[in-house]
């Protein structure tokens, strides 16, 4: 770094100029790589009176840019190397009037002149405001195992566009919440920073969008459109795929919003490396951001769901019944959404409120297929299952060990051994050394504590599904 006091130059420009250096370490590991690249890299130190910096950017875009999205991060980074709070214009200076190492800043440098750049004027771009789903926002998300990741991204995304992870690439099977996320992206960032221009759409209608486009000789609107947007959601990408121009439209749309660090966010069905007929360049430009997938909820998750979702739509739930669709439907949000609407429509006609009969009527009726032929398991896959899920000993569920898990594991056992082994009552005593009066107890219990204790009807569930495989 060069360290001496340059010509014309005061103690506080080689402060400042010692500061900057520093600064774009930090600013290069804050910032993703496109950005530092295209915005940092070329900015110049100006002048510092010790209260006041005024930092150059190489064109009135990037000043904009720069002042617009980075302003809070570069002033915070500054003041830490400058060990002060400063104030912070960046102002556009012409490359042929940058300070060149070794000289100093000509005379005529704005360093005299320190008020901020004045705005630019707005670029006559039509821009219409995404239409968006209002209840699909992050509040009323819930946030499980299954979604934490890809949630934490979105939420990461929309409180600094451009500036975390890029691109963001949601995937997950139908009705998990890709969309919702996409849409609550978009809520955040409209209310945090409304004066950034937000896109969502889906790969569908991109590739609609652009064959008319073709067909009208419009494309260069078409282009203007997508382009000049700074966040740009795109759901359902699969579909851009395999059409060959849409596709090749589609990656130099997505290259040039990355170039000048837009926020670019895709959500698809499946992950990038089985999007076989998407190009090469794309999906290895995926691997630079963030790829995070959404999972089938889990039990906890899926009743967390039913509830928010009876709250936000003014329905009463009982706790039971909230396990009890949850226990049932796995899988799919809509239909476990789907499941709790219908109950709840047939309550209100009738002028009821909901009850666990009604809810398995509605399940045994619409949702579950009966003619489905259950699996039965051995005794030993049972013994094994449980023993495994409680990390206790066979020995011990069959011998007279008392410990609360092996009671709990010993219960659980007699339930399944009975329910999916269907054995008789005589001969699940004779294993356990115990009459059958005890196992019908036991039986009972547990048969009674699904759907009403959240932790028993939580372990059934894990072990159904285990013994059904
Ligand atoms: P996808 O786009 O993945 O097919 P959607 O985003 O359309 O799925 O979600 C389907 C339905 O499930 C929507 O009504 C959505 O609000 C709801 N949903 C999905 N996941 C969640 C969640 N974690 N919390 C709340 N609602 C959810
Ligand atoms: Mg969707």
């Amino acid at each position: 770094m060069d360290d001496q006091l340059h010509l014309g130059e005061d103690e506080n420009m080689l402060v400042l100029r010692r500061a900057w250096d520093r600064a774009m370490h930090t600013l290069a590991n804050r910032v993703n790589k496109p950005s530092f690249e295209s915005w940092f890299k070329s900015m110049k130190p100006v002048s510092y009176d010790g209260e006041r910096v005024v930092l150059g950017a190489p064109s009135p875009f990037a000043c904009e840019w720069v002042s617009k999205r980075y302003g809070n991060l570069v002033r915070e980074v500054l003041c830490q190397h400058l060990g002060k709070t400063v104030e912070v214009s960046i102002v556009h200076l012409p490359p042929e009037k940058r300070p060149v190492l070794g000289e100093p800043p000509a005379e005529e440098a704005p360093s005299v002149r320190r008020e901020p750049a004045p705005p630019l004027e707005p670029e006559p771009i039509p821009y219409e405001k995404p239409i968006l789903n209002p209840k699909y926002t992050f509040e009323n998300f819930v946030v499980g195992n299954s979604n934490r990741l890809a949630q934490a991204g979105a939420m990461s995304v929309a409180r600094a566009p451009g500036q975390s992870y890029n691109p963001l690439f949601i995937y997950g099977g139908a009705g998990l919440g890709k969309t919702h996320l996409m849409h609550a992206i978009g809520h955040q960032v409209l209310q945090e920073h409304p004066r950034l221009r937000v896109a969502y759409l889906s790969g569908e209608t991109f590739a609609q969008q652009y064959i008319a486009a073709l067909r009208e000789h419009r494309i260069d609107a078409f282009r203007q459109k997508y382009r000049n947007v700074d966040v740009w959601l795109v759901d359902d990408i699969q579909f851009i795929a395999g059409k060959e121009h849409t596709k090749e439209e589609f990656f130099h749309t997505f290259n040039t919003l990355y170039q000048m660090g837009r926020q670019v966010v895709f959500a698809s069905d499946r992950p990038p490396r089985e999007l076989h007929a998407l190009d090469d360049r794309l999906r290895s430009r995926f691997e630079a951001g963030l790829i995070a997938d959404i999972a089938p909820p889990e039990f906890e998750t899926r009743v967390a769901i039913l509830q928010k979702r009876a709250q936000i739509e003014g329905i009463q739930l009982p706790e039971q019944v909230a396990y009890h669709i949850a226990y049932a439907i796995e899988g799919n949000v809509r239909t476990l959404e789907g499941v709790l609407i219908s109950i709840a429509a047939r309550a209100s006609v009738h002028g009821k409120p909901i009850t666990l009969q009604l809810a398995e009527e509605v399940l045994a009726r619409h949702y579950v297929d009966e003619k489905q032929v259950p699996h039965v398991p051995t005794e030993q896959a049972v013994l094994q299952a449980v023993c495994q899920r409680f990390g206790v000993s066979t020995q011990d569920i069959l011998g007279d060990q008392r410990s609360r898990e092996v009671l709990m594991a010993r219960q659980v056992a007699m339930y399944l051994l009975r329910e999916k082994a269907q054995l008789p009552l005589q001969q699940i005593g004779q294993m356990f050394g115990k009459n059958h009066s005890t196992v019908l107890h036991a039986y009972n219990r547990v048969k009674t504590s699904i759907n009403r204790d959240k932790e028993i009807t939580r372990i059934i569930y894990d072990l159904n599904t285990v013994l059904e495989h």
